[in-house]
């Protein structure tokens, strides 16, 4: 089985996100690291290997980004990846959604996965659609939030957490699946791995190598499109009720909710 897991870099979690007003796109330009979520991923791929139900070839990480985005795929391979794709272009800067989950899937057509997996959002945009976009071009089943896998010759035997229970969904491969966050706990890499990360087959593609349409990608092609930015509205300030006495501290919260008829 040949595995290919989907990776971002994103803005470091200690970075505070925003918009840059001056090309509508997210300001990028911060401390990054690999998406947390995708860790899950490539920690699922090396149990399904480790799990030896059935054999793995490879797993390969694969990512869409600035040249900065090796990064994440150098954190990719030291957790446990065998090498991994870049596919970076100055054309493909500004896509959406749509445009990227059709140049991820020509990237991914390219190396013929058994198996896609990735993250379930990623800690920047968060549209959680990337799965579903890419399984579409590829004519592949997808499922989302899984936080159970058994892997066997030809097929998948899912749980996917659902907002009313769990789902037991099994689907055949190829397939590109989500995993939640519930699914495992990711590993930490090894200093030798992290060392060794570097050593790790790259290959750096192109919108051209690749033969993606350039009509399909970037700010210019996608749909959508940043308009305008509004910052959320200011939180009005809390009151403090201190309490010296409690039936009186009682009294004075049954008398704020009351006022505000939240009783
Ligand atoms: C108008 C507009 C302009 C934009 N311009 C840019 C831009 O210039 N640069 C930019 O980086 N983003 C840009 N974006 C955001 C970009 O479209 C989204 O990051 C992308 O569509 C994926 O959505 P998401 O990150 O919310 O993924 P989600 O669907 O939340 O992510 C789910 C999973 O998909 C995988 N994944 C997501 N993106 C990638 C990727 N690029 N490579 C590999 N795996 C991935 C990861 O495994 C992730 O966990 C733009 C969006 C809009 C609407």
């Amino acid at each position: 089985m040949k595995i290919c897991v989907l990776v971002k870099e994103v803005p470091d979690a200690a970075v505070e996100k925003r918009i840059d007003s001056s090309t509508g796109r997210m300001d990028r330009s911060g401390e990054k690291n690999l998406n947390p979520y995708d860790t899950h991923a490539i920690e699922a791929a090396m149990q399904i290997r480790e799990g030896g139900s059935v054999p793995v070839d490879e797993i390969v990480a694969v990512t869409m980004g600035p040249e900065s985005a090796v990064r994440a795929l150098h954190k990719a391979v030291s957790l446990g990846a065998d090498r991994s794709v870049h596919l970076t272009d100055p054309l493909l800067a500004g896509s959406d959604v749509a445009a990227t989950g059709y140049a991820l899937a020509e990237t991914l057509k390219r190396e013929q996965p058994d198996l896609v997996l990735l993250g379930q959002q990623s800690d920047d945009g968060e549209c959680y659609t990337i799965g579903a976009v890419v399984a579409e071009h590829l004519g592949m089943p997808s499922l989302t939030q899984v936080i159970k896998m058994d892997v066997t010759d030809g097929s998948l035997r899912c749980e996917r957490q659902a907002e009313y229970g769990y789902d037991t969904v099994e689907v055949s491969t190829p397939a590109v699946i989500s995993v939640g966050d519930a699914i495992n706990e990711p590993r930490y890499p090894s200093l030798k791995a992290i060392m060794g990360a570097k050593k790790k087959p790259l290959q750096t593609l192109s919108v051209a190598d690749l033969g993606i349409d350039a009509n399909r990608v970037g700010g210019e092609h996608s749909a959508a499109h940043w308009l305008s930015v509004k910052a959320p509205p200011q939180k009005a300030a809390g009151v403090m009720i201190e309490d010296e006495d409690t039936a009186e501290t009682v009294e004075k919260i049954i008398a704020w909710l009351d006022e505000r008829k939240l009783l």
